[in-house]
């Protein structure tokens, strides 16, 4: 039994959080930015919970309801293996989720709401990584094979959500997956500062070895048809996700020198992966000045990789106007508190420039792009207007364009009017985040088990 009191540290105990490696360091390097805490130090974090009478970080807060108070009390009681198990039957992959998700059950923890959350995620990482340390995190037992086939179409944190768990309940699952490897944004677009590529393919390891089968390198459409799938599976599962980049058409944007930020992140990870030498010249923002469009987390991720590609400097335009430093009046607890947020890239170098708009890209006679138009604008209702008198110059000769996602990718298989086809995840929902695709890859799996009259195990 831990001997920290329990019934009012969330009063004496201030939050602590690990930080980051120092910049200097970091940016030599592609590895995991965030520290950890110390044991103690985290126990004294889980101690903070106040297992509240109605827990809304999980209530309101987590999509996949993580029974967080629980966890928290079993990490106090140093009790690792039962918060490995609670975290389990709600989350396929902890170590994951641990690292990258906002955590928008600290958003709705009842502490947040006079002072600060628990530190749930760093709870959750550390549950998670202890029992990879202490060889605990073991391939789960499956039902007895039930003889039915299911067929995933992609390895994303949706498809991985409900492959293992139709394979736990025991249908025979095959992944299919038109990239190289599996894991889907996990491996091709969130850099390894944020999640190192082998914690991704540790975690399919085990999900492999449970049982499920995964076919890389093999794109549905093209490679195989639908019909075949259809033909050989009682079932088909779409979760190809939401690639397909919002473009900005202005002037100049056929110049050279302007990507999608996934583009770019990907060649970045499959140089890490292996799968590619180097960037390219094309590619590469060494010794460029970088204009990042787009102020969400896909630019923020483009910050902190043009940073270690050694960038002359870094900017990020934001149509949207600076957000307040704390909740505004229509944002009450327990709602996620729309604040600035400043990521760990953002720490690392970068001019951050809100409500400012984009007229045109400026090119040299070599048509490369050497500059970009902007203007400050107002916003009126839910209109940006630009403000009389406010246009500037912005040097960039390397633009990425992050401004999120349309839909599915143009040619995506579908289900419309298939009869045992289903589709879940960014493809069904436009894009989201991780822990919203394991909820999302766990409820389609219960559909599936349901139409197919499957028994689940709970
Ligand atoms: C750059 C970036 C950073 C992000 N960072 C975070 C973060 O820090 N935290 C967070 O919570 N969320 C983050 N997100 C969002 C999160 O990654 C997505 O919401 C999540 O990955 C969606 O999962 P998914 O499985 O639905 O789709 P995806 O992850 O996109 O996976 C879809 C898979 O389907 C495959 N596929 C597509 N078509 C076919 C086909 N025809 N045949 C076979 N396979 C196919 C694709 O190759 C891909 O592997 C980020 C997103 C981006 C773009």
């Amino acid at each position: 039994m831990n001997p920290i009191p329990h019934y009012r540290s969330f009063f004496d105990l201030p939050r602590v959080d690990p930080g980051y490696r120092p910049v200097k360091e970091r940016v030599r390097d592609w590895n995991e930015v965030e520290k950890h805490l110390a044991p103690d130090e985290l126990a004294r974090q889980a101690a903070r919970c106040m297992d509240c009478g109605i827990p809304f970080c999980f209530g309101a807060g987590c999509p996949i309801k993580n029974p967080i108070p629980d966890m928290n009390l079993a990490v106090l009681e140093n009790r690792w293996e039962d918060a490995l198990q609670l975290v389990l039957t709600t989350c396929p992959y902890p170590e994951i989720t641990g690292r990258i998700c906002p955590a928008l059950c600290e958003g709705s923890c009842c502490n947040a709401k006079d002072s600060d959350a628990v530190a749930i995620r760093q709870i959750e990482r550390e549950i998670a990584d202890r029992a990879f340390a202490e060889g605990r995190m073991l391939p789960r037992p499956a039902l007895p094979r039930n003889g039915l086939k299911v067929a995933v179409v992609g390895s994303g944190p949706t498809g991985l959500a409900a492959a293992t768990d139709l394979n736990l309940w025991g249908f025979d699952v095959t992944v299919y997956e038109s990239a190289k490897y599996a894991g889907g944004l996990l491996r091709y677009g969130i850099p390894d500062f944020k999640l190192e590529k082998w914690m991704v393919e540790r975690r399919i390891d085990l999900f492999r070895q449970e049982g499920v089968r995964f076919e890389c390198g093999v794109q549905v459409g093209a490679d195989v048809s639908m019909d075949y799938l259809r033909r050989k599976f009682d079932g088909v599962l779409l979760a190809c996700g939401a690639r397909e980049p919002r473009d900005l058409k202005v002037p100049g944007r056929e110049l050279k020198g302007i990507h999608f930020a996934l583009d770019f992140l990907t060649r970045q990870n499959q140089v890490l992966g292996g799968e590619l030498t180097d960037v390219g010249g094309e590619w590469s923002a060494k010794g460029r000045d970088v204009v990042v469009i787009g102020g969400g987390d896909t630019g923020s991720d483009c910050v902190g990789t043009s940073v270690r590609h050694g960038a002359k400097s870094v900017t990020q335009i934001e149509i949207l106007p600076k957000p307040p430093a704390t909740r505004a009046g229509d944002n009450p607890w327990p709602d996620w508190p729309r604040i600035l947020r400043a990521s760990s890239s953002h720490h690392e170098g970068c001019e951050r420039i809100f409500a400012t708009n984009t007229l045109a890209f400026e090119g040299d006679e070599s048509g490369r792009v050497y500059g970009i138009r902007c203007v400050q604008v107002e916003w009126k209702g839910r209109q940006p207007v630009a403000k009389p008198g406010t246009e500037f110059f912005q040097k960039a000769d390397l633009v990425l364009l992050a401004m999120g996602f349309t839909g599915p990718e143009k040619g995506a298989p579908s289900a419309e009017g298939l009869k045992n086809v289903w589709t879940a995840g960014d493809m069904a929902t436009g894009p989201s985040l991780v822990v919203w695709a394991a909820a999302r890859g766990h409820a389609a799996a219960r559909q599936i088990a349901a139409a197919l009259r499957a028994p689940v195990k709970v």
